[in-house]
C-alpha cells in the first residue's frame, strides 16, 4: 500500500508538470471552440503540433471513471482525454506511443478545485499501464501562466505574447457571432461563417504568428468582421441584451452549458458573454496584487532580499499586465470602428467596484471576484438582465449567486442561475423563457442604456 502511494506521488510529480513540446502533440482540450483553434494555430506557428481535440463525446467515459463528486469540467476533460487515446490507440493499432503526446491541462491555485483536475487525471491516467508514460503539460496561475520550461526561453517570451494576442481575437470572434447571429437575414448563416472564419483566423496565426506579424492578422480579422457586419438584416430591431457572468469552463463551453446563448437567443436575446481574456488578465493582476501586499509586509520587517524580490515581482508582473492591455486595446480599436461589439472590463475596475461596494475582496479570490463586479458592471452599462452560468455545485459561482441575488432584486434587474452536471432538466427552457419575458419588460421600460 504505501509503495502504491509512493508509486502515486512519484508520478504527480515525474508526469504532471511543464515538459517540453519539441517532437511531441500536444493535446488541447476543447473549452471554448474558436480559442481552442487559435490557440493551436498559435502553437503550430511555433513549430509545436498541437491539436484541439474534440469534446462531450467521451462523457460517458469521464462519467465511469470519476466519482460525480468532481466538478462537472473535470468530468468532461477526462472523458475527452480518454476517448481520443481509445481512438489513436485503435487508429494506430501497436504504432501507439504514449510518449509522443502531451495533453495540456492548466490549473488554477486553491481554494477551488481546478487545481487537482491534472492530478487526478495522472490517477485515472496511471489506472492504465500502456498510458503511464503520457504526460500532462501543466501551466500554473501561480505565476499567471508563465510557460517556463515548455520552449527555450526566448521562445517562451514570444509565445506568451501570441498566445494572449490569440485569447484576445478569440474574444472577438465570439462576440462577433453573438452580434450578428440574433439579426442574421438568413438562419444559421452566422454559425457557418463564424466557423470558417475562425479556421481563417487559426491559419493567420500559424502563418503569422512565430514572426509576430500582428498587423496582418489584424488585417484578416478586420475583413472577417467587415463580412460579419453583412449578415445582419438592419430591419430587425434591437433586442434586450443579457450579460453571462460565471465559471469559465462552463459559460464557454457550448455543449456543457447545453448552448445556453443559442436558447436565450431564441426566446429574444442578443446576450455578450465574459471574455476569456479577462481571466487571463485577472491572474496577471492578482499576481502583481499579491507582490505589492508582500512588499508592504516586508518593509514593514525590513527584510532587504525579500523587498528585492517583491519590486522584481511587481515590475515583471506589471509589465505583463500593461503589454496585455496594450495589445487588447490594439484589436478592440481596430474592430469597433467597423461593428459595435461590447468592450471588456479592466480588473482594476473590478477590484474597485468590489472596494466600493464592500461585498467582496479580491483576498478571497476565485472567479467571483470577476463575476461580482461584472454584474454590477453590467447592471450600470444598462444591460436588460445577467445568467450566471455555472457547473452544479461550483463553489465561486455559488458565492456569487449567493451575494448577488439580494442585490438584483433591489436594483429590480433580472437575474437567472443556471447550473450544469450534463443532466437535462426539464424545467430548464421555461426558467429561461420566464427570465427573458422580465427581460422583455425591463427592455421596454428602460431600454438598453438604461435611458429610454
Ligand atoms: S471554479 Fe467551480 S467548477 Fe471550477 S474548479 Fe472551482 S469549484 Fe470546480
Amino acid at each position: 500500500m504505501e509503495a502504491e502511494t509512493q508509486q502515486t506521488f512519484r508520478s504527480l510529480s515525474e508526469n504532471v508538470g511543464a515538459f517540453r513540446l519539441r517532437d511531441k502533440t500536444f493535446l488541447i482540450p476543447q473549452m471554448n471552440r474558436i480559442g481552442g483553434l487559435l490557440l493551436a494555430g498559435a502553437f503550430r506557428s511555433f513549430g509545436v503540433n498541437a491539436v484541439l481535440m474534440d469534446t462531450y463525446e467521451g462523457l460517458d467515459l469521464g462519467k465511469a471513471f470519476t466519482s460525480g463528486k468532481e466538478c462537472f469540467p473535470c468530468q468532461v476533460t477526462t472523458g475527452d482525454i480518454l476517448l481520443f487515446l481509445k481512438k489513436e490507440k485503435e487508429r494506430l493499432g501497436k504504432d501507439f506511443d504514449p510518449d509522443r503526446y502531451i495533453y495540456f491541462m492548466p490549473e488554477a491555485e486553491g481554494p477551488c478545485r481546478f487545481g487537482m483536475y491534472n492530478k487526478y487525471q495522472r490517477i485515472v491516467l496511471d489506472s492504465f499501464p500502456e498510458l503511464e508514460s503520457l504526460k500532462i503539460g501543466s501551466l500554473t496561475s501561480k505565476n499567471s501562466y508563465a510557460l517556463d520550461g515548455m520552449f527555450d526561453e526566448e521562445q517562451t517570451r514570444e509565445f506568451r505574447k501570441v498566445g494572449y494576442f490569440s485569447v484576445v481575437v478569440a474574444d472577438v470572434l465570439d462576440r462577433l457571432l453573438w452580434r450578428v447571429r440574433p439579426y442574421e437575414k438568413q438562419k444559421g448563416r452566422a454559425d457557418e461563417f463564424i466557423e470558417r472564419a475562425s479556421h481563417t483566423m487559426a491559419d493567420a496565426f500559424e502563418r503569422c504568428g512565430s514572426s509576430k506579424d500582428f498587423e496582418r492578422i489584424l488585417d484578416q480579422l478586420a475583413e472577417i468582421i467587415r463580412e460579419g457586419k453583412t449578415l445582419i438584416n438592419p430591419a430587425i430591431p434591437q433586442k434586450p441584451l443579457v450579460g453571462i457572468v460565471g465559471e469559465i469552463y462552463l459559460r464557454t463551453h457550448v455543449q456543457a452549458n447545453q448552448d445556453v446563448i443559442r436558447l436565450l437567443e431564441k426566446h429574444g436575446a442578443e446576450v455578450v458573454n465574459a471574455s476569456i481574456a479577462e481571466w487571463v488578465n485577472y491572474t496577471t493582476y492578482d499576481r502583481m496584487r499579491e507582490a505589492k501586499i508582500s512588499l508592504r509586509l516586508n518593509l514593514k520587517q525590513l527584510r532587504v532580499s525579500r523587498i528585492r524580490d517583491s519590486l522584481k515581482k511587481i515590475l515583471s508582473y506589471g509589465m505583463d499586465l500593461s503589454y496585455q492591455h496594450y495589445r487588447q486595446d490594439q484589436v478592440y480599436k481596430r474592430v469597433k470602428p467597423l461593428l459595435d461589439l461590447a468592450e471588456d472590463h479592466r480588473i482594476h475596475h473590478m477590484d474597485e467596484i468590489l472596494g466600493k461596494e464592500k461585498i467582496y475582496s479580491f483576498d478571497v479570490g476565485t472567479e467571483a471576484c470577476l463575476s461580482i463586479p461584472g454584474i454590477l458592471e453590467y447592471v450600470h452599462q444598462g444591460y436588460n438582465g445577467v445568467v450566471n452560468v455555472y457547473p452544479f455545485t461550483c463553489m465561486p459561482s455559488t458565492i456569487t449567486s449567493s451575494i448577488i441575488r439580494p442585490i438584483m432584486n433591489q436594483k429590480k434587474v433580472p437575474y437567472l442561475d443556471t447550473p450544469y452536471d450534463g443532466s437535462f432538466q426539464p424545467g430548464r427552457e421555461a426558467a429561461i423563457r420566464t427570465f427573458m419575458y422580465q427581460a422583455q419588460q425591463h427592455f421596454k421600460r428602460h431600454g438598453r442604456n438604461g435611458s429610454s
